[in-house]
């Protein structure tokens, strides 16, 4: 059976304007095309960022409400959307509503994560805080191989995350410190110039040079909050290196042959000439123009929260091998965040923490992302991978970030979201659903 589905494109236009900013109550009010990236340069001379950063700096301000977005500040601050103090949306009828936590209340929480299915929003306003503009992010990057052990136990930092490698993870911790604070000897590393290396990369790199299990470096403030755009995490390395995958199973000095030749490989003459191509934007744009058959097939995205006290048993799934069973291969790297649950009613949010849940109120997000030799257009290897990833996360009671490719049956939906409330939603603010069901607009068929 061929399942279709009707599609309506609005064109925001730039709609990319800083309304206001208000250095007394730190805030911002923003269109919703505002990139993380605007966001930030705007509010940088005033002292001012927001708490949580997205890390690529297209993502815009009214995407990652309606989607969703986290960083390593999210184990303090939640995502993005819980910055948020007042938004404003178009209804289907042309009515304009503002909403807030005491003004329409069901709307503002329960649009955060709702894909757009309940209005357009057009207008934000956003908690900010308060930092040097020139300040430094002093990161300690620390090697065990007890990811989850570690990662749980060292929040008293500004930012944490981490990066699962094969044979060891490395969490990253990160405080602001002044800039007239930088010790003497601080060691300085940017990564927003062509010829700076990947945030990754470098991770491992420091850590193969050194036999530490922790090393210290300071970088820029806004170089740390789009440490990860270059190069898209790891995406970049498919375009840098497509050799990458059907290499893997060789020892790892033939792997590293492979960087000795200029475009061969992740080196300082092909990350700087193919920096242009390798940004996120221009990654996305690459993805976007692919046709969904082959995105669908070849390519495995996901951002899954898995709750704390649940976190271990997820990754040992993962590296398990059952998981990728064709190769016998496991999925490396993979990014670990911690991000504080929401006890506001944004059901829709992946990080809504349910009530009869009483144990560690927090979520690890695995960050998946890959793209495997052995996937072959036609082959469905990725969309076993994906339901075989769903389903443990729902035993896991785990949920998605919805920006990717999803293959829940109406059954498993109904069991992780309030189907009847959706409904209710539905017939209060677009009882016409014009702005269409959000189970229509993510599942995959
Ligand atoms: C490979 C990959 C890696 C990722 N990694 C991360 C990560 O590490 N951290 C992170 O935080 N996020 C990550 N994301 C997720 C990303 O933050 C979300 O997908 C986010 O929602 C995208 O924002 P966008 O601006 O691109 O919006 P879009 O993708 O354009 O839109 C997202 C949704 O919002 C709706 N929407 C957009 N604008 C409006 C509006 N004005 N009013 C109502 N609805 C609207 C759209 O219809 C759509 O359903 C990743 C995504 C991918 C594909």
């Amino acid at each position: 059976m061929t399942k279709t589905r009707a599609s309506h494109f609005i064109n925001l236009g730039p709609a990319n304007r800083i309304i206001a900013i208000d250095t007394l109550s730190k805030t911002v009010t923003c269109e919703p095309s505002v990139t993380m990236e605007e966001l930030v340069d705007a509010l940088l001379p005033y002292n001012l960022v927001p708490a949580v950063v997205p890390e690529f700096k297209w993502l815009t301000v009214g995407g990652i409400l309606a989607g969703a977005g986290l960083e390593s500040s999210s184990f303090r601050y939640g995502q993005f959307g819980d910055l948020l103090i007042e938004a404003t949306y178009i209804l289907s009828n042309g009515q304009i509503i503002i909403c807030s936590p005491t003004k329409n209340s069901d709307l503002f929480y329960r649009a955060l994560g709702a894909c757009g299915t309940f209005g357009l929003l057009i207008r934000a306003t956003l908690n900010v805080l308060e930092v040097k503009s020139d300040c430094f992010v002093r990161c300690n990057y620390f090697r065990t191989n007890q990811p989850m052990e570690n990662l749980t136990s060292l929040l008293q930092h500004d930012y944490v995350d981490a990066i699962v490698f094969s044979d060891y993870t490395v969490i990253i911790t990160g405080e602001r410190i002044d800039k007239l604070k930088l010790p003497k000897t601080a060691k300085i590393q940017t990564f927003s110039k062509a010829w700076n290396p990947w945030y990754y990369q470098h991770i491992k790199a420091v850590h193969s040079k050194s036999n530490l299990t922790m090393i210290t470096e300071y970088v820029p403030l806004k170089d740390y909050l789009f440490r990860y755009d270059r190069g898209a995490f790891w995406m970049g390395r498919y375009i840098i290196n497509p050799l990458q995958d059907k290499v893997q199973c060789y020892p790892r000095y033939i792997r590293n042959l492979l960087n000795l030749f200029p475009f061969g490989g992740y080196n300082i003459l092909s990350r700087t000439l193919l920096a242009p191509i390798i940004t996120t934007f221009s990654l996305y744009k690459r993805l976007h123009a692919s046709p969904m058959s082959t995105i669908a097939e070849t390519l495995f995205f996901q951002d899954i929260y898995i709750p704390k006290s649940k976190a271990k048993e997820f990754l040992t799934f993962l590296q398990s091998g059952t998981f990728f069973m064709e190769d016998g291969g496991i999925l490396e790297p993979i990014w670990l965040c911690p991000i504080r649950s929401t006890l506001t009613s944004q059901k829709l949010s992946p990080h809504f923490w349910k009530n009869d849940r009483n144990d560690d109120q927090s979520f690890i997000d695995f960050g998946l992302w890959t793209h495997q030799s052995n996937w072959q257009i036609g082959s469905c290897s990725v969309r076993h991978a994906t339901k075989a990833l769903e389903e443990e996360a729902m035993r896991l009671g785990g949920r998605k970030m919805l920006y990717a490719h999803s293959y829940y049956s109406r059954d498993q939906w109904f069991s992780i979201y309030d189907v009847e409330w959706y409904k209710a939603m539905k017939r209060k603010w677009d009882p016409d659903y014009a702005w269409g069901d959000l189970y229509d607009k993510l599942i995959s068929y």
